[in-house]
Order: structure tokens, then sequence, then C-alpha cells
């Protein structure tokens, strides 16, 4: 493989078009708005930026790098002559599954078909193309040149053949991925949302406070990050909207939000990117506050 489609330039987007241009594809990044691709361009610029300075790339190898990368608007234009596309659009079925009918009509037929979901069916996204066993799960880990972790899910029809090909496709990126089922929550989810439910719970009940939980966790378990900050960083409403994922799609009360999840989406303290949720958060300071609402 050589030329890689990634639809999406936001938050994971960039970082996917990030990787595979460091590691010598040439990438097309594709989105709905002009806005995102050039603030995805320079988002790219500044992180090859630091990794210059630390040492990680030359200065050479960046440049090269960023003239692999061409932008489009038009998902017909942009996915031409690719060998892989990763969707890493929004986080909604709709848009999900009206961008696989078109890709499926756009590509060649040996392109194979990534989605980067955090919790859409696979199989789903599968089931609107003519091309089953070449659409597959690439679930990438924020910041996605930081982290090692690719979740590499299959679906219900995905092929031996195609799974075989995104393992070692990821590994030449150098990360490490791990092939799953397609179930819901796949293995990251299914095992994060319920842990920080039941951090958001313990709070809930009174039994501990916010750095108190975090605290345990932290030390107690060796996390680098609490579970109530962790999902400050991910968005409460991006929790939320899991957690329903793992409810449905099992029928298990066990993965019920916390009604203080509910709530604190319902007022729009969605975490970090929000400036409030467990903690709060001002622009240019990396103080860690617990928000006026928890504190004791
Ligand atoms: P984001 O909101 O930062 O970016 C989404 C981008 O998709 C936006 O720039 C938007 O303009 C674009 N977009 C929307 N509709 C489009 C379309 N029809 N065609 C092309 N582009 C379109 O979102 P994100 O956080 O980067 O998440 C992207 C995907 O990655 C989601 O599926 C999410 O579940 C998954 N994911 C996110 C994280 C995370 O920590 N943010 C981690 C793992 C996986």
């Amino acid at each position: 493989m050589k030329n890689v489609a990634v639809i999406g330039a936001g938050t994971m987007g960039n970082g996917i078009c990030h990787v595979f241009a460091t590691y010598g594809f040439n990438v097309n990044l594709i989105d709905v708005s002009e806005d995102a691709l050039q603030r995805a361009l320079a988002t790219i610029g500044k992180n090859m930026d630091r990794q210059v300075e630390k040492g990680k790339l030359s200065a050479a190898d960046k440049d090269a790098s960023i003239a692999r990368i061409k932008t489009y608007t038009q998902l017909e234009e942009g996915v031409k002559g690719t060998d892989l596309v990763v969707e890493a659009a929004t986080e909604n079925m709709t848009i999900k599954l009206e961008i696989f009918r078109k890709l499926d009509a756009a590509c060649d037929p040996a392109t194979i078909l990534a989605s980067n979901t955090s919790s859409i069916s696979i199989t789903k996204i599968a089931s609107v193309t003519k091309r089953p066993t070449q659409v597959i799960g690439m679930h990438f880990m924020n910041p996605v040149p930081v982290m090692k972790l690719v979740e590499v899910i299959r679906g219900y029809s995905t092929s031996d053949e195609v799974t075989a090909n995104i393992m070692a496709l990821s590994r030449q990126i150098e990360k490490s991925p791990v092939e799953v089922n397609d179930y819901p929550g796949f293995v990251a989810n299914r095992i994060l949302m319920p842990m920080i439910n039941e951090a958001i719970l313990t709070l809930h009940e009174g039994v501990a406070g916010v750095e108190e939980i975090d605290t345990v966790m932290k030390l107690g378990m060796a996390h680098p990050m609490g579970p109530l900050q962790l999902a400050d960083f991910i968005g409460l409403d991006v929790c939320l909207a899991i957690l329903k994922v793992l409810q449905d799609g099992f029928g298990n009360p066990k993965y019920a939000p916390c009604p203080l999840l509910v709530n604190m989406v319902t007022a729009g303290k969605l975490g970090a990117k929000s400036g409030a949720g467990f903690y709060e958060y001002e622009k240019g300071s990396k103080e860690l506050k617990v928000a006026a609402q928890f504190r004791k």
C-alpha cells in the first residue's frame, strides 16, 4: 500500500494523516470543511515541529512528509487511486453510513475501507457496501502520533486476508495492533467505559471526592490519569454516547449511565472541551482544579 485517504480532518483524522505521511505514504486528507483542513495542516505542522525539536524526525523528513499530504473537500476526487481509506469523520451513524455508501461507489474494487469509529458496529457500516469482506475497524487512540495501540476490528464478514493486511500495515507504521471481533464497545471501550461510569457512581454516592477517586486509581493501579480526568479528556458526551451503545447492544442494565453523567451532559459540562467537567480548565493553565460543584 502506498496511497491512503483519510476522511475527516478533526482530532483523530489529523493524527492519522500525520502518522501515515511520516511513514512515507501519500495521504489525501478529506473533509467537508475547508477550515477543518487548514486547521489540520497547521496542527500537523506544529506536531511535526515538536518531533523535529525532540530529534525524532529530521527537518528534511518533515518537509517531505508535509509534501505527501494533499487536501480535498470532494470525497470522490480525494479517494481516486487509493489502496486504503481510513474514515475518521464525526461519530454519527447517519454520516458514517452515507460516507461508506459513497466510498463503495467511488473507490477501486480492491480498496480496503476502514473506520476509526469508537462505537459504531463495523458490521453495520459494512452492510451498506457491496464489499463487506473489505471493511474493517482501525481504532486509533488519541493522540495518534503518540499512542501505540490500534484496535483492529473484524466485522462479521471481514476476510482473513484484509485483516492480515491491516495488521501488517499497522506494524509498518510502528503501531501495536490487536485483533478483536465486532461487538459493542469492541474491547477498549467495553472495559474503559464501565470503569469510568463506576468512578462517576462512586462520586455520585458520596463514597469519595473527585481527587480522591482519581488518586486511588493513579497511585493504586498505576494509571497515568484518573478515570474522572480521563472522562473529561475524552468528553463526557462521548462517554455517555458509548455507554448507551453498550446498554442498547447488550441489553444489560449494568451499562446504564450514572444519572450524574447524564445531568452533567445535559447541563453542557462536557469536560475539557467545554471548560468544565469534573475539573475546571482555563486556557493556558496546566493546573488541575476540581470543578466548583465537587469542591468540599
Ligand atoms: P472531530 O469532531 O474532531 O472531527 C470530525 C471531522 O469530521 C470534522 O472536521 C468534520 O468536519 C468532519 N466531517 C463530518 N462529516 C464529514 C463528511 N461527511 N465527510 C468528511 N468529513 C466530515 O472528531 P474526532 O474526535 O476526530 O473523531 C473522529 C472519529 O474518531 C469518530 O468516529 C470518533 O468516535 C473516533 N475516535 C475519537 C477519539 C478521540 O479521542 N477523539 C478516539 C478514538 C476514536
